[in-house]
C-alpha cells in the first residue's frame, strides 16, 4: 500500500492554539490560491491542552479582553462571548474582566477558523497525523508522519506546544496508568473515586484544574499537594489596573535590582490602597524585551532563584478560583507539602509515596492516585516529542539559550547546529521560551502568529521563488 504524499506551500505543525491562529492569519492575508496542510493528532483544532476541557469549572486565567487571537481587533474575544456565552446579558466590561470557560476559547478558534476558510482564497487542508521527522530537500521540507505519509512544502511552522513534564520519582514506571493521571486528563481526573486519596506532585496551574475537577465532583479523601517550594498560583486583582512608573527604568539594572524595585513599586501600590498586581501588569508587555536585556548569567540567576516566584506572582488565577483553592486548604482537606519527591512504589493497591521535605526529614504518604502536575517540558533535551528529537539529532535545529526550546531568530525562524537560518522553517509558541522567556500566552502568541504567518506567505509568492 502506498503512503500519501501531500504537497503544500505551507505546513503548520500543531493544530493547537498556535497553530489554529497561524492558519488564520494565513488564510485571512493570503492573495493567491496557495495550499497550507495543518498536521494535528487530536481530532479537535484549537484544543492542544489548555483549551481541551470540557470542564466548566476550568477557566481562563487571562481575562477575556485580553484574549482576542488578533492584535488589531482587541475585543473579538469579547464579541464572540457576548454573541454566544452571555446568558446573564452581561455589560461587556464585566464580561471582559471575567475568565471565560476554556472550552469557549477553543470554539471560538474554531469558529475564527472556518470564517477564515470560507472567505480566504487559499485552500486548507487538515491532516491527523503526527509529524516525526523533517528533511530539506532541494528549496522543499520534507515532514514525515507517524502514519508514514509524508508533507511536502516550502515553509513550515512548528506549533507543537506543551509536552508534560514525566513525573520525576524513581519507580514511576511500575504506577499502572489508572494509579498515575497526567493533570491534563481531564475526563479521568472528573472519574477519580470520591474518596481516593491522592497526591497531587507540582502546586502550579495544573494543581489548581486538578483541586477544581475534585472539588466539583464532591471529593471527600485526601488531597496532598508536593512541591519543591509549594507556591500556588496568587490570584488577579478585583480590578485590572497597572501601576504608574515607567518600566524603561528597569533596563539599565541588573536582575537583582529590578526585583528589588519591582518589590518597591508593589509596596508603594499597596500603601496606596491599590494592588500589587498593577506592577506585574505594568511590565508584561515589556517582558521579552526585560529578559533579552539580560546579562546571561542574570537570565540563569533567575532560572535558579526567582523563577518559581515570578511564576506564582505573573501566571495568577481568578480570584473566585483562588478563593476555593483556599477554602480547601483553610479546611485541611487540602494540605501543602514542601519537598522533592523521591520514588513511588505500588503496594496493594495503593501507592507509597516518599519525598524529602525542604526543613529536612522526609515525607511518607500513602495515597490511591498519583496526579502528575509538574508542567510543561522547557528543556529541548528532555522532550519526549519525536519531532523535536529528530530535530536535534539532525542539526536542523539546536536548544535556545539555557536549553530552554530552540534557538530561533527575530521572527521564529529556527536556527541551525551550524548557526544559520533555516530558510521557510518556524517556531512559535513554547519553542520560543528560551529566546523570548513570554512566550506561551495567547497575546504573544496571536502576534507571533500574524509574524509568522506574513513571512511564510512571502516565502512561498511565486515571486521569492
Ligand atoms: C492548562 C493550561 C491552561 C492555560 N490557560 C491559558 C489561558 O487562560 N490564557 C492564555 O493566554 N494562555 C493559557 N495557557 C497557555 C497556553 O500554553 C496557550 O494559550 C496555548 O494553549 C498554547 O497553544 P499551542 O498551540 O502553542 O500549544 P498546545 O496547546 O500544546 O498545542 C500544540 C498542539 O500541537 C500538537 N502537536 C504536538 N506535537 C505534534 C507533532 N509532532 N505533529 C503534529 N502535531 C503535534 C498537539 O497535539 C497540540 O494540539 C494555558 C496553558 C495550559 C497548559
Amino acid at each position: 500500500m502506498t503512503t500519501p504524499t501531500h504537497s503544500a506551500d505551507i505546513a503548520i505543525i500543531g493544530g493547537g492554539a498556535a497553530g489554529v491562529m497561524t492558519a488564520i492569519h494565513a488564510l485571512r492575508l493570503a492573495d493567491s490560491p496557495l495550499r497550507i496542510v495543518l498536521v494535528e493528532p487530536a481530532a479537535k483544532l484549537g484544543e492542544g491542552v489548555a483549551y481541551a476541557t470540557a470542564a466548566p469549572e476550568h477557566r481562563l486565567n487571562v481575562p477575556v479582553r485580553r484574549m482576542s487571537a488578533f492584535v488589531d481587533q482587541p475585543d473579538d474575544f469579547l464579541d464572540f462571548m457576548r454573541q454566544h456565552h452571555n446568558p446573564g446579558g452581561l455589560p461587556a466590561a464585566a464580561l471582559g474582566d471575567g475568565y471565560a470557560q476554556r472550552r469557549h476559547y477553543a470554539q471560538y478558534l474554531r469558529a475564527r477558523l472556518r470564517q477564515a476558510r470560507a472567505v480566504g482564497i487559499a485552500r486548507l487542508e487538515v491532516v491527523h497525523d503526527r509529524a516525526t521527522a523533517m528533511t530539506r530537500e532541494r528549496d522543499d521540507w520534507r515532514v514525515t508522519l507517524a502514519s508514514g505519509a509524508t508533507v511536502h512544502a516550502r515553509g513550515v511552522v512548528l506549533a507543537v506546544g506543551n509536552s508534560l513534564r514525566p513525573l520525576p520519582a524513581r519507580g514511576a514506571e511500575a504506577l499502572s496508568p489508572s494509579q498515575c493521571l497526567e493533570a491534563w486528563q481531564y475526563d479521568a481526573i472528573a472519574r477519580l473515586p470520591t474518596d481516593a486519596d491522592v497526591a497531587i506532585i507540582g502546586a502550579g496551574l495544573s494543581m489548581v484544574d486538578a483541586v477544581l475537577s475534585l472539588q466539583v465532583n464532591g471529593h471527600r479523601g485526601a488531597i496532598h499537594v508536593l512541591s519543591r517550594h509549594a507556591l500556588m498560583p496568587l490570584p488577579h486583582a478585583d480590578r485590572h489596573v497597572a501601576a504608574a512608573f515607567d518600566p524603561a527604568d528597569l533596563f539599565a539594572l541588573s536582575l537583582r535590582q529590578r526585583l528589588k524595585l519591582l518589590r518597591r513599586h508593589a509596596d508603594d501600590a499597596r500603601a496606596r490602597g491599590e494592588a500589587w498586581q498593577g506592577v506585574i501588569d505594568r511590565i508584561r508587555p515589556h517582558v521579552q524585551a526585560l529578559w533579552q536585556s539580560l546579562s546571561i548569567d542574570d537570565q540563569s540567576r533567575f532560572l535558579r532563584h526567582a523563577v518559581r516566584q515570578w511564576d506564582v506572582h505573573r501566571h495568577r488565577v481568578a480570584p473566585d478560583v483562588h478563593a476555593a483553592v483556599g477554602a480547601l486548604l483553610g479546611s485541611g482537606q487540602l494540605q501543602r507539602h514542601r519537598g522533592r519527591l523521591q520514588a513511588v512504589t505500588p503496594i496493594g493497591g495503593r501507592i507509597h509515596l516518599e519525598a524529602t521535605l525542604a526543613g529536612g526529614g522526609t515525607l511518607r504518604l500513602d495515597v490511591d492516585r498519583v496526579i502528575n502536575a509538574t508542567g510543561v517540558e522547557t528543556l529541548a533535551a528532555s522532550m519526549r516529542s519525536p519531532l523535536v528529537r529528530d530535530l536535534l539529532a539532525t542539526g536542523t535545529a539546536v536548544p535556545g539559550p539555557h536549553g530552554i526550546g530552540l534557538d530561533t531568530a527575530g521572527d521564529g525562524e529556527v536556527i541551525a547546529a551550524d548557526g544559520t537560518v533555516q530558510p521557510g522553517l518556524f517556531a512559535l509558541g513554547s519553542l520560543r521560551i528560551g529566546r523570548l522567556w513570554e512566550s506561551l500566552a495567547v497575546p504573544e502568541l496571536r502576534a507571533q502568529a500574524e509574524t509568522v504567518a506574513r513571512r511564510l506567505l512571502d516565502a512561498v509568492r511565486p515571486s521569492a521563488q
